[in-house]
C-alpha cells in the first residue's frame, strides 16, 4: 500500500468545495486491493484511528475534509469493470470519474442518469452522498440506480451486498450480513419527510440493508465496487431557457411544469409536457452568467432552464407548441427565450448551468470567507411560500446572494456570500431560519449534499437530538469504535469520544 507523509501531498485532501479550514491528518494511504485496504482497517480500528475516506473531493459539507488520523484514497479502484447495453448495467470501481462513466455508457447508448452537475465527482462519492442533479427530477436520484455494493466495513470485513438480500425489519434487529457475521441493528423510529432527501441515514420500514450504505457519507463503509443500472440515452432532448421579468411568474412557469410532468391533475393526463429537469435562476445568478458574455437578454430579471427527452412515439411539435403555451401563459416573452434542438446546443445550456456553482465557488475562495448554503427540499405544495419567504428575508438582510436549482423538485440552493465577519454571522442565522422554515413545512434540511461537518444543528432541527442519537446507533453497529468518517453527520461529542 502506497502511504505520503508528505504535508505538501497531504494539504491536497484538505479541502472540498466547501472552503471549510483547519483540516488536518498524519498520513494519506493509496490502497492497490481490496484486501489490502481490509488489513489497513482492521489495524486502523484496533488501533481506534480515525479513517477519512476521500473520493473526487467535489464534495459541499467537507465530509472529505479529515480532522487527523489517516486519510484512504481510493484513486487506484478507477477501472470500468463492465458496461452491458443488454442488461442497461455497468459495474465499476469507485474511484471512477463521473464524466468518465458518462463517456463509456454514451458509447454503447446509455447515461448514468445520477450524475451531479460536477462531472468530477467519483462514483463512489455520488454513492455515499446518494447525489442527484439536474435531470433527478425525472430519473430521481442515485439511490434509485444501485443493484450491488461492495465495500470492507471498519473491521475489515468484506461485504458484497446485493439489493433485495437482506431486509431490515423494525421488529427484530439482528440482520446477517452476506459474509455470515451478524449485527444488532436497531432502526430508529423517525419518518424520513416526503420529500428528496440526503439527511443522515436512509431508515424505512421493511428496507433494503443496501440503501442504508448509499447516503451514509463515509461513516459506515468504504465502498470499493458499485453494480448500477443505466438507462438508455435520449435520442432527442429539447432544452430552453426561458427569461422572466419577475420571480413570481417564472416560480409560476416551474410549478406549472412540474404538476403537468406529474400529471397531477386529471387534465394534466395528457399533456405532451414530461420535463427531465426544471431548474430556476434568479437575477444574481444570471448576473454571473451575464459575466460570461452570454448574451441573456438584459432586461429580464430570473431564468427557468427545462429539458424534455423527445420520444418517438410523440409528435414533437406538439410539445413544443405547449411549451411555448405554457411560457406565454406565465408572461414570458417568446422572442427572449432560447430553444436548443441540437445536442451541441444543449451542450452549451448545461454548461451555463454548471457556470454558476463554478464561479460562486471561486469567488468565496478568494474572498477567504466560507460561503453559507442551503440544500432544503419542501413539499410541493409549500413551493412558492418557501420561495417568498427566502426572497423576503434576504431583500431585508442586503447581503450578497445567489437562488438557483433544482425548482422543480421543490429545492433551489440559496448560497449567501458573507463579505465580513459580521455577514458571517448574519449568514449562520439566516441559513437556520431557512432550515427551521423548511422543517416547520415538512422538508429535508438536505436534500442532496448531505450533512457532513457543517450542519450536524439542521439535522438536529428536522430530527430532534433522540432522533440523532437513534441513527448514531446504526453508526456504532457497523463501526463500534467510531473510526470511518468521523465528525461526518453526527459530531464526535454527540458520539461521546
Ligand atoms: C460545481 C459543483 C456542482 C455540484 N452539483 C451537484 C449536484 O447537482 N448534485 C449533487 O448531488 N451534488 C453536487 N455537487 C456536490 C458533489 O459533486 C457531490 O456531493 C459528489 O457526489 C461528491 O463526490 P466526490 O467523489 O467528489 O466525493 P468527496 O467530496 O470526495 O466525498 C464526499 C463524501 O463521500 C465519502 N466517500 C467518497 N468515496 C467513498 C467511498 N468509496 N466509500 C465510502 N464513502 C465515500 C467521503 O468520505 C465524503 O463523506 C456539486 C459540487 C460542485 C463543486
Amino acid at each position: 500500500m502506497i502511504s505520503k507523509k508528505d504535508p505538501d501531498i497531504i494539504r491536497a485532501y484538505l479541502e472540498d468545495s466547501s472552503n471549510l479550514k483547519g483540516g488536518y491528518a498524519d498520513e494519506v494511504v493509496i490502497p492497490e486491493n481490496i484486501e489490502e485496504l481490509s488489513r489497513f482497517l482492521k489495524k486502523a480500528n484496533a488501533a481506534k484511528e480515525p479513517v477519512t475516506i476521500s473520493g473526487g473531493g467535489t464534495g459541499t459539507t467537507g465530509s472529505r475534509i479529515p480532522f487527523g488520523g489517516v486519510v484512504v484514497s481510493l484513486e487506484k479502484f478507477n477501472k470500468i469493470i463492465r458496461i452491458s447495453a443488454p442488461d442497461m448495467s455497468a459495474v465499476v470501481e469507485t474511484g471512477v470519474i463521473v464524466d468518465e462513466l458518462k463517456r463509456a455508457a454514451d458509447k454503447e447508448n446509455m447515461f448514468y442518469t445520477s450524475h451531479p452537475t460536477e462531472s468530477t465527482a467519483s462514483v463512489g462519492g455520488t454513492v455515499a452522498t446518494n447525489a442527484s442533479g439536474a435531470r433527478s427530477f425525472k430519473y430521481g436520484s442515485t439511490r434509485n440506480y444501485i443493484k450491488r455494493l461492495k465495500m470492507v466495513l471498519a473491521s475489515g470485513e468484506i461485504v458484497d451486498l446485493s439489493r433485495g438480500q437482506v431486509m431490515v425489519s423494525r421488529d427484530d434487529p439482528r440482520v446477517r450480513l452476506p459474509g455470515g457475521s451478524e449485527i444488532g441493528l436497531p432502526l430508529p423510529a423517525y419518518s424520513m419527510p416526503d420529500v428528496k432527501s440526503a439527511s443522515g441515514y436512509f431508515v424505512k420500514k421493511g428496507m433494503d440493508l443496501i440503501d442504508l450504505f448509499i447516503g451514509q457519507e463515509g461513516t459506515l463503509s468504504v465502498i470499493i465496487e458499485i453494480e448500477m443500472a443505466l438507462v438508455k440515452k435520449p435520442e432527442k432532448i429539447l432544452s430552453s431557457f426561458v427569461f422572466f421579468d419577475n420571480n413570481e411568474s417564472a416560480w409560476n412557469f416551474a410549478v406549472d411544469a412540474r404538476d403537468m410532468s406529474k400529471k397531477k391533475l386529471p387534465r394534466y393526463t395528457a399533456s405532451a409536457i414530461d420535463a427531465l429537469s426544471i431548474e430556476y435562476f434568479d437575477s444574481n445568478a444570471l448576473d454571473f452568467l451575464k459575466a460570461g458574455n452570454a448574451g441573456i437578454p438584459a432586461s429580464r430579471s430570473c431564468a427557468i432552464f427545462f429539458e424534455q427527452e423527445v420520444v418517438p412515439d410523440r409528435d414533437e411539435d406538439e410539445i413544443l407548441n405547449e411549451w411555448l403555451a405554457l411560457i406565454s401563459k406565465h408572461g414570458a416573452s417568446l422572442d427572449d427565450t432560447w430553444v436548443a434542438m441540437t445536442e451541441k446546443e444543449a451542450e452549451r445550456f448545461t454548461g451555463f448551468r454548471h457556470a454558476i456553482p463554478e464561479a460562486v465557488n471561486d469567488l468565496i475562495r478568494g474572498s477567504g470567507f466560507r460561503k453559507f448554503s442551503t440544500d432544503i427540499a419542501v413539499p410541493d405544495d409549500r413551493l412558492l411560500e418557501m420561495m417568498k419567504f427566502y426572497t423576503d428575508a434576504l431583500a431585508h438582510q442586503k447581503m450578497r446572494h445567489v437562488i438557483f436549482g433544482h425548482i422543480g423538485e421543490n429545492h433551489v440552493h440559496v448560497n449567501i456570500l458573507p463579505g465580513s465577519e459580521e455577514e458571517v454571522a448574519l449568514a449562520g442565522e439566516l441559513v437556520l431560519k431557512f432550515v427551521k422554515k423548511g422543517v416547520s413545512m415538512g422538508g429535508s434540511v438536505s436534500a442532496e449534499h448531505g450533512i457532513g461537518k457543517i450542519k450536524h444543528k439542521y439535522l438536529e432541527e428536522m430530527y430532534g437530538t433522540s432522533g440523532v442519537l437513534a441513527m448514531s446507533k446504526i453508526k456504532k453497529a457497523f463501526d463500534p469504535n467510531c473510526i470511518l468518517g468521523l465528525d461526518n453527520i453526527f459530531s464526535r461529542e454527540l458520539l461521546k469520544l
